[in-house]
């Protein structure tokens, strides 16, 4: 259990690295805020004004038009049978939880460290809460687990939330990496789709801007 925690710590600390190092910024930020459920990785380059103004107009050329992006998919040779059961190394507390390795809660387990990566290169601020997946932090049992989120609006900076349950809305996590203007998207393996092209626009605006923003835009 401890090997797997210093495993996450390590490829965390490695995605911090990574992103500070684009930044020019060379200082290592602590991981995990005190008093904070926030894994500090968000270190990446944020959106400056330029930038800002280009997410959003792609965001609207794709919603115009989804065909001006390629969409494209590999096929997957990953013929490796993962171990039955994963283990879910608390960010927060340190406690730790067995999961089967193809649930949802194994998935998510198995994925922290390249979740954190993707959200180092996001160009908006988001932070993810994976506190539903601790058995001593998990607050609401009477839900359903769920990956958190807080997005800091790319136009006006306000934060607003949002979640993703199941599998396949962890796996489009990637798609808020895109590179700006967007022109193609890696649907990941074929057979299991990460989105439908006339769907992608909205996915990241919704994920990337407030309400307010996103209506402001015509990006609702
Ligand atoms: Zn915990
Ligand atoms: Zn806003």
């Amino acid at each position: 259990m401890k090997r797997k925690a210093l495993l996450i710590a390590a490829a965390l600390a490695g995605a911090a690295v990574n992103a500070t190092a684009q930044s020019g910024d060379l200082s290592v930020e602590p991981l995990v805020e005190p008093e904070s459920k926030t894994i500090k990785a968000n270190v990446g380059k944020k959106a400056n004004e330029i930038e800002k103004a280009k997410i959003i107009e792609s965001l609207q050329e794709i919603r115009k038009d989804p065909t001006t992006v390629q969409f494209h998919s590999a096929m997957c040779y990953d013929m490796v049978m993962p171990p039955p059961d994963t283990t879910f190394a608390c960010p927060y507390c340190g406690n730790t939880a067995q999961y089967p390795t193809r649930s949802f809660a194994g998935k998510v387990a198995d994925w922290m460290p390249s979740i954190e990566r993707t959200l180092a290169l996001c160009k908006v601020k988001i932070e993810a809460d994976y506190s539903d997946f601790c058995p001593k932090c998990r607050k609401d049992t009477a839900q359903p687990r769920s990956l958190k989120f807080v997005s800091y609006c790319l136009d006006c900076g306000e934060k607003f939330n949002w979640s993703a349950s199941g599998e396949k809305e962890v796996e489009q996590l990637t798609l808020l990496a895109l590179k700006f203007p967007i022109k193609e998207v890696d649907q990941g393996e074929k057979g299991s789709m990460k989105i439908e092209p006339e769907k992608l626009s909205r996915y990241i605006s919704d994920r990337f801007l407030c309400p307010k923003c996103r209506e402001k835009h015509g990006l609702k």
